[in-house]
């Protein structure tokens, strides 16, 4: 790391974690500095969801897991989440027949003690300030939503954890080109405002597009690492990952 670097916010080192007979990661190493938006991209079963998993305890693991320094692993989701880590996880998992701003305050809900009750409200705010449509829809049952705003709402109930780092689950999986866009748009904001963003995605090319830096992840392992800018530029992410891509 140069002296200029940011500090790293994630650090993850040889991560193994297995589904009885499954080994789904094979020694996983992998940062994210402070500020950063690293995209984790990689075909079907590659285990990036298991990663994701593993980094926020959901799912147990053996290695090492860093946040600001200090070891994480083994610690339980909740405790994760307070400490400014925060999941929007595949298929966004809202809680279907709930409003809007429901689903949103339960991203809050660890949230207690002397002012927080202020600091959600300006939070709610500032999610609204994003993504507009969800103070128009904001009694709305979540499952009335379009796919694009239930994304959007996924993300929204993410940010309401107050994260330092947000670690996003395949956001732009399904979702009309314009919706892309207006997701991308949202992501380099929060990475204006220093959050650090890790985002798993098969859409390569807009991951690509939107991170620093870049992972490829294939059976449990990542096989290349760079600036953004290179592997998208690389023949073989190009071949396996790019080709033939129209947005
Ligand atoms: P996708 O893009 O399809 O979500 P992925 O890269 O996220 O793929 P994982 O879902 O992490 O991959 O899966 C990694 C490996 O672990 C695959 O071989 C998958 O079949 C296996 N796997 C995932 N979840 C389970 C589970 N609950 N039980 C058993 N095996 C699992």
């Amino acid at each position: 790391m140069s002296a200029l670097a940011p500090p790293d916010l994630l650090q993850v080192r040889d991560l193994h974690a297995a589904y009885g007979p499954i080994h789904a990661l094979r020694g996983v190493s992998l940062h994210a500095r402070a500020g950063e938006c690293v995209a984790i991209i990689g075909p079907n079963g590659a285990g990036k969801t298991t990663l994701l998993h593993a980094v926020t305890g959901l799912l147990p693991s053996r290695g090492a897991i860093r946040l600001d320094g200090r070891s994480v692993a083994g610690w339980p989701p909740e405790a994760l989440v307070r400490e400014g880590l925060a999941l929007v996880p595949e298929r966004r998992q809202l809680f279907a027949t709930m409003p809007v701003g429901d689903n949103l305050l339960l991203g809050a809900f660890h949230r207690r003690g002397p002012g927080a009750a202020r600091a959600v409200t300006e939070d709610l705010a500032s999610v609204y300030a994003l993504f507009p449509i969800l103070k128009e829809r904001v009694r709305q049952p979540a499952r009335t939503l379009s796919g694009g705003m239930q994304q959007m709402l996924a993300i929204g109930r993410g940010l309401m954890a107050r994260p330092r780092l947000l670690l996003m689950d395949e956001p732009l999986l399904g979702l009309a080109p314009l919706v892309i866009r207006e997701i991308l748009r949202v992501l380099t904001e929060l990475k204006g405002r220093g959050l650090t963003l890790v985002l798993v995605e098969q859409n390569a090319h807009a991951a690509l597009e939107v991170a620093d830096r870049g992972y490829v992840m294939e059976t449990g392992a990542m096989v290349l690492e760079g600036a953004a800018r290179a592997l998208a530029e690389n023949p073989r992410v190009r071949a396996a990952y790019l080709g033939g891509h129209v947005e």
